[in-house]
C-alpha cells in the first residue's frame, strides 16, 4: 500500500509515498505528483523509512512520583489527570504565566492551532513559543518590517527564471538538498544565470558559484549595503518602482553612501579583491533582467539577524526586482513546518491567522472566534526568555512537545538547569532516548511521521494534507489528541469550559476550524480543505473561497501589482543597526566558531542518527579548521581537542578543512548525546538574541581550541 504525505525533515516539504503492508512502514518514493519535488527525495528523505525503529519509540505514559524516583508506566488516564492537577495548581496559585509550553516546528498544523487555543484561549497565557523561534523569526520580523506581512513571496519555480541567484548564509545543497537540484537544473539550462554566495566557508554550496564571498561572521550588513551603494552609482535602481511603490528609500540612501565597496571589503574580511567582488557582484544583481536572493540560518541566527534580513530584502525593492518571475527575496524555512505553526499563531508574540498579539482589535478579534472572553495582551516568553524564567524559578510546570531543548537551545550547562529547576516537566514525544528526556517528570507518548493526520507548510506558502499510513505503537497517540484530552482535563480544574472549546473529533474540524479564522487575513485559505487539498494536490496561499485552483496567479508569486500588505499598501526601507557578532574574539577565545548542517543528518539526530547508512558521510563529532590553525596548536587532523568557551567546553576530535579560513572553526550542530561528552556545538553557543525576532545568534561563538588531555 502507498500513503500520500511529505517528508518531515527540511522545508523544502518534499512529497512521499510511505509504502506499508498496513503494519510496518517498508519503504519510501518520492510523489511525483508533489510539486516540490516531482518525486525526487535526498539521502534523507529517502531513508526515511529505516528511522522507523520500534525499540526506540515511547509507547506508554511514564510518570515519577518524586525527583530522583525512576519513572513508572501509567495509564493515560493518570497520566492526564496527574499533569492536569500539577498545571492547574501551578495557574490557581501562581497565575497563568507560571506555566509555559515549548512546541516544535515538527508539529502538523492542527497540532500548533490546539496547542494555540490551549495556551492563550484556555489557559490565559501567552507563554507558548516553539523551535521555530532558533530558525526563521529573524526572516519573518524582516518581511514583517519591509513587505508587511510574514510571507515568502517566491516559489521554487522561480529558480528556473532567474538571471541572479544570490544565496546568502545558506548550505542548500546539504541543508535542502531537493531545492539545490533545481537550482542546479537551472543552471544547467541557462549556463548564463549568475550564483553568489555569501559564507563564511566555502560549503558544497560556494563550490558551486560563479562567485564566492567568503564574508567574515556577523558582518553581512556591510556586504548587501555596499551592494546597494554600487546599484546606486551605476544606475541599476529602479527609480520610478521605488517612487510609487515603497517608503523610506531616502534614509537607507543616504546610510549606505558612506558603505563603499572598499569600506565593507576591509570589514567583511573579503582580501585584496574584496572591493571588486561586491562591485562585481552588484553588477551582476543590477544588470540581470531577473534576480533574486535565498537566504536561510546563516543571516537569521544572529544578534541582529532581522536586520541581515531587511538588507537583503533592500535589494530587491530598490531595483523593483519583486513580483515578477525569477525574482524577489526568499527565505528557506528550516523545518517543514515552521510556517504552519506561524500560521495559526503558535508562538508567544503571534495569533491565528498571521495576527499580531499586540493589536488589541486583533486580540479582541481572536477571543471572539475562539468563543472567549479576552486572549491575554502581556507578551509571551520568546524561547530563550522562557528558559531564563525557568532558571529563575518563575515557570512552575513546563510542557515540551516534540522538540529536544536540552540539546539545541543555547547555553546547554544553564538550560539544563533551568529544567532542573521546573517543579513539574512534561514531555510529549515519539522517542523515549532524547536528551531532554531524562528532566521530564512526566512522559507521553506521540505518534509520529505515518502515523498522524494532518497539514503543512513548507517554504513556499504550500499546504500538503499530510495521511496516516499506520496506527501509532503501544499507546502513543496524536499530537492534537493529547492536547484536547489535557484541555479537557485541565478546565474544570482552572475554572473554565474546555468540552466546548475543543469540541473535535478528527484533525479535519480543527483545520476547518483554522480556515476559517483566516478570512480576509494575508493568508486568507477559506477556499482550502481536505477534501480539496485531496482532489487538487498541495496549495499554495492565499486561497480565498471561490478561487480557481487553476489560476495560480497571485499564489505562486506574491506583489504582483506592487502593493503590499502594509498600512499604506507601500513596501518600506529600513536603515539598519550596523552590529557586529555579540562576542568578539580575544587572545582567550581567539577563534570564530560557527555551526551548521551536516548533509546527512537532521537537527538533533533524534530521527536520522538511528540510520547506519546516514553516518557514511560523516560519522562523528568533529570541529573544522584550518591546517594552519591546527599547526600552530601542535595538533593533526584526527586528534581528540578540547574546545572552550565562556559557556562550556567539549571534547570532540579536529580535522583540517580546506572549507575553513584561519581563524575560523566549524562544528555540525547535529551533535549531543551522541558526541564523547554528550554535549555539541550548544555547549558552546550563547543564548544572546536578536531585539526584533528574539532569534538567539547560535550561529556564532568564539572558543578557544587545545589538545585534550584524557584521564
Ligand atoms: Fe526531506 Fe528536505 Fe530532503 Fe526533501 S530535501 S527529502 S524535504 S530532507
Amino acid at each position: 500500500m502507498k500513503t500520500k504525505a511529505t517528508c518531515p525533515y527540511c522545508g523544502v516539504g518534499c512529497g512521499v509515498l510511505i509504502e506499508h503492508d498496513g503494519r510496518r512502514i517498508t519503504g519510501v518514493a518520492g510523489d511525483p505528483e508533489h510539486p516540490a519535488n516531482f518525486g525526487r527525495l535526498c539521502t534523507k528523505g529517502a531513508t526515511l523509512h529505516l528511522s522507523a525503529r520500534p525499540e526506540t519509540r515511547l509507547l506508554h505514559p511514564q510518570l515519577r512520583a518524586a525527583r530522583g524516583l525512576p519513572r513508572q508506566r501509567v495509564s493515560w488516564d493518570i497520566a492526564l489527570a496527574t499533569a492536569a492537577e500539577r498545571f492547574a495548581a501551578a495557574i490557581n496559585e501562581h497565575g497563568p504565566d507560571s506555566v509555559a509550553f515549548y512546541i516544535s516546528g515538527q508539529l502538523l498544523t492542527e497540532d500548533y492551532y490546539v496547542f494555540n487555543k490551549l495556551v492563550k484561549g484556555l489557559i490565559g497565557s501567552n507563554n507558548i513559543d516553539s523551535n521555530s523561534r532558533l530558525c526563521m523569526s529573524s526572516a519573518v520580523a524582516a518581511y514583517k518590517q519591509t513587505l508587511g506581512a510574514d510571507a515568502p513571496p517566491c516559489s521554487y519555480e522561480d529558480f528556473a527564471h532567474t538571471d541572479c541567484l544570490l544565496i546568502a548564509g545558506a548550505n542548500p545543497s546539504y541543508a535542502h538538498p531537493v531545492a539545490f537540484r533545481r537550482i542546479e537544473d537551472a543552471k544547467a539550462a541557462r549556463p548564463q544565470m549568475k550564483i553568489i554566495v555569501v559564507d563564511p566557508r566555502r560549503t558544497d554550496t560556494a563550490a558551486t558559484a560563479d562567485l564566492h564571498l567568503a564574508v567574515l561572521p556577523g558582518t553581512d550588513i556591510w556586504l548587501y549595503n555596499a551592494m546597494l551603494n554600487v546599484l546606486l552609482w551605476e544606475g541599476h535602481v529602479d527609480q520610478a518602482f521605488v517612487r510609487e511603490h515603497t517608503e523610506g528609500f531616502a534614509a537607507l540612501r543616504d546610510h549606505v553612501r558612506d558603505v563603499t565597496p572598499a569600506i565593507a571589503a576591509e570589514v567583511c574580511g573579503l582580501g585584496k579583491r574584496g572591493a571588486d567582488d561586491i562591485v562585481t557582484a552588484a553588477r551582476w544583481w543590477g544588470e540581470a533582467k531577473a534576480a533574486m536572493s535565498l537566504w536561510c540560518q546563516g543571516l537569521n541566527q544572529s544578534t541582529h539577524g532581522t536586520h541581515n534580513g531587511t538588507a537583503l530584502i533592500a535589494l530587491s525593492l530598490a531595483t523593483g526586482k519583486i513580483g515578477k518571475p525569477g525574482c524577489g527575496p526568499f527565505s528557506l524555512t528550516g523545518q517543514p513546518n515552521a510556517m504552519g505553526g506561524r500560521e495559526v499563531g503558535g508562538m508567544a508574540n503571534l495569533m491565528s491567522g498571521h495576527r499580531d498579539l499586540a493589536n488589541p482589535d486583533e486580540r479582541a478579534e481572536v477571543a471572539r472566534l475562539w468563543g472567549v472572553d479576552s486572549v491575554p495582551s502581556t507578551p509571551g516568553l520568546t524561547a530563550i526568555e522562557l528558559f531564563d524564567a525557568a532558571h529563575d524559578g518563575k515557570i512552575k510546570a513546563l510542557w515540551i512537545a516534540c522538540t529536544n531543548p536540552a540539546q539545541s537551545l543555547p547555553e546547554q550547562e544553564r538550560l539544563r538547569e533551568a529544567l532542573a529547576r521546573c517543579d513539574f516537566v512534561v514531555l510529549q514525544e515519539a522517542y523515549h532516548n532524547t536528551e531532554t528526556a531524562p528532566f521530564a517528570d512526566l512522559l507521553l507518548p506521540a505518534a509520529t511521521w505515518g502515523e498522524k493526520e494532518g497539514t503543512v507548510t513548507n517554504s513556499e506558502r504550500r499546504i500538503t494534507h499530510v495521511h496516516r499510513a499506520l496506527t501509532p505503537p503501544g499507546e502513543a497517540r496524536p499530537d492534537w489528541r493529547i492536547v484536547c484530552d489535557f484541555a479537557r482535563e485541565l478546565g474544570p480544574r482552572i475554572g473554565k469550559d474546555a468540552a466546548r472549546l475543543f469540541p473535535y473529533a478528527a484533525p479535519s474540524g480543527i483545520f476547518a476550524e483554522h480556515a476559517a479564522s483566516t478570512a480576509g487575513r494575508d493568508l486568507d485559505i477559506t477556499g482550502l480543505s481536505y477534501a480539496l487539498l485531496d482532489a487538487a494536490g498541495p496549495q499554495q496561499w492565499p486561497f480565498p473561497k471561490g478561487v480557481n485552483v487553476a489560476d495560480a496567479a497571485g499564489r505562486d508569486r506574491l506583489y504582483a501589482d506592487g502593493r503590499f500588505p502594509t498600512a499604506d499598501g507601500r513596501a518600506h526601507f529600513v536603515v539598519p543597526t550596523q552590529a557586529l557578532t555579540a562576542e568578539r574574539a580575544d587572545a582567550r577565545y581567539p577563534l570564530h566558531l560557527t555551526t551548521g548542517r551536516l548533509r546527512d543528518q537532521w537537527h538533533g539526530m533524534s530521527r536520522t542518527g538511528k540510520v547506519a547508512r546516514l553516518y557514511n558521510h560523516v560519522d562523528e563529532a568533529r570541529i573544522e579548521m584550518h591546517a594552519d590553525d591546527l599547526a600552530l596548536r601542535g595538533l593533526k587532523s584526527g586528534d581528540l581537542v578540547h574546545v572552550k568557551s565562556r559557556r562550556g567546553d567539549v571534547v570532540l576530535r579536529a580535522e583540517a578543512s580546506a572549507e575553513i579560513r584561519s581563524g575560523q572553526a566549524f562544528i555540525a550542530m547535529h551533535w549531543g548525546g551522541n558526541s564523547l561528552n554528550s554535549a555539541g556545538a550548544n555547549a558552546l553557543t550563547l543564548r544572546d538574541f536578536d531585539p526584533y525576532s528574539k532569534q538567539p545568534e547560535l550561529k556564532h561563538a568564539t572558543v578557544q581550541v587545545e589538545k585534550a588531555v584524557l584521564p
